[in-house]
């Protein structure tokens, strides 16, 4: 690997944790002008992008050893960002390498790869069940030699701030659902583009990178030449995106877990009770801590399997290993920081640590990229079929 985890650990520690509180107690856009200086040291150290090819400026790292980098990162919530491989720009920047044509590659991919832009993906519409994909209101009529698009979209992540959107707008509303969709690149400076609002999650809206948003299209006119891949390609495109986003998203989660594990540990070990009676020394405590120990371990197994699976077999052929990790891990995502709060009492609700901003913007872990319910109904239908039980939805 041609990064030590250990010095990416001494950088995470050093560099991003203390940041933390400004992060915390004021807003990501505070800490933004130390995280431009960071970027540029990681630049420097040869640490930038690791799962994009070197010819993008990244690292060329196949997906078990960037999830092994995204662990690390995890265990702050600036940590992938820091390193330009947060979602959603990773995400982009792997369909823009995978699908997009050589314009929208050096268009769009060369400055999105250098740091220099952000930007979002627009598919889930407030008013269909995001768990039914193929439910799409947005159209991208042809006009000309352009699309005109329309269309209402939510949690459209980092969407503040960022220079562009991939939309998933109906091409072909009378192909078969799987193949009415297409994802067309919107500059977000297109007429007709609006953000509506960025999303308070838990009473906190957030901002820049760090947010979700409201998003409208209105008559958006964009050049044909802005679609990625086929016309009717775009839930296929998806698909390609998801497998490897479930490791990242996963390992970073582990990330989380593994700090959690840390925080509790930590005040378990300082915290006394009465004199010379230490948190720690309770049952209670030693059982959190040793269930969270064992939550991490078997999900990091698991995760670790599924990335071996994607890239020894590909992303079909480990779509149960995917669905299962899915919901394993952001259970125990759940159930590891609930426990942390509960040991730190009423300083575990505040942002005095940044336990309680992840038990806030990660409880959509179970509802992000496929909800609990409908990655278990992937794999209790494969179970059951092994008894005759065939299954439709
Ligand atoms: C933090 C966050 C970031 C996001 N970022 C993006 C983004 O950048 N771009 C984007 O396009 N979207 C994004 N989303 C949206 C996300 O993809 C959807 O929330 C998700 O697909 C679920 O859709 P929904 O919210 O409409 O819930 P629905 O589909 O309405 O489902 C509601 C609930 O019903 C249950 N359910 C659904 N289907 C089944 C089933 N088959 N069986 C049993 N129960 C079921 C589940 O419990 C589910 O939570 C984000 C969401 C979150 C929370």
């Amino acid at each position: 690997m041609s990064i030590s985890l250990a010095d990416l650990r001494s950088f995470v520690n050093s560099e991003l944790i203390p940041l933390e509180p400004t992060f915390l107690q004021d807003s990501f856009g505070a800490i933004l002008p130390k995280l431009r200086t960071l970027r540029s040291e990681v630049q420097r150290r040869g640490w930038w992008l690791p799962p994009l090819p070197h010819d993008y400026g990244g690292q060329g790292m196949p997906l078990t050893e960037f999830a092994a980098i995204s662990e690390e990162l995890g265990r702050t919530p600036i940590g992938h960002y820091t390193f330009n491989c947060q979602a959603p720009d990773v995400g982009n920047m792997e369909l823009l390498h995978m699908h997009g044509n050589a314009e929208q590659r050096s268009r769009w991919l060369r400055p999105l790869a250098a740091g220099e832009i952000r930007s979002c993906f627009a598919m889930t519409e407030p008013e269909h069940a995001g768990s039914n994909p193929v439910w799409l209101d947005t159209s991208a009529v042809k006009d000309g030699d352009d699309y005109v698009i329309n269309g209402h979209k939510w949690f459209t992540t980092a969407a503040d701030g960022a220079a562009f959107t991939i939309v998933m707008a109906v091409t072909n509303p009378d192909a078969q659902p799987h193949l009415r969709a297409s994802q067309i690149i919107v500059p977000l400076d297109t007429p007709g583009f609006k953000l509506v609002r960025n999303i308070k999650i838990m009473g906190e809206a957030g901002e820049d990178w760090a947010s979700h948003a409201e998003v409208r299209f209105d008559n958006c006119r964009v050049p044909q030449s802005n679609r990625i891949g086929g016309e009717g390609a775009g839930f296929a495109l998806a698909q390609d995106r998801l497998g490897p986003g479930r490791i990242h998203h996963c390992m970073r989660w582990i990330g989380i877990c593994e700090r959690a594990l840390e925080l509790m540990c930590r005040h378990a070990a300082s915290r006394e009770l009465a004199p010379g009676t230490m948190l720690g020394s309770r049952q209670a405590v030693q059982h959190w801590i040793a269930e969270s120990r064992a939550n991490i371990n078997a999900a990091r197994f698991m995760v670790m399997d599924a990335a071996h699976k994607i890239e020894h077999k590909g992303a079909h052929a480990a779509r149960i290993e995917i669905s299962t990790i899915k919901y394993f891990v952001a259970g125990g995502l759940q159930q590891t920081l609930d426990r942390a709060i509960q040991a730190h009492g009423a300083l575990g609700i505040t942002d005095d640590t940044p336990l309680a901003w992840w038990y806030r913007h990660e409880r959509g872990a179970r509802i992000y990229d496929g909800a609990d319910e409908v990655h278990k109904n992937v794999v209790a239908r494969q179970e059951l079929k092994k008894y005759g039980v065939h299954i439709r939805d």
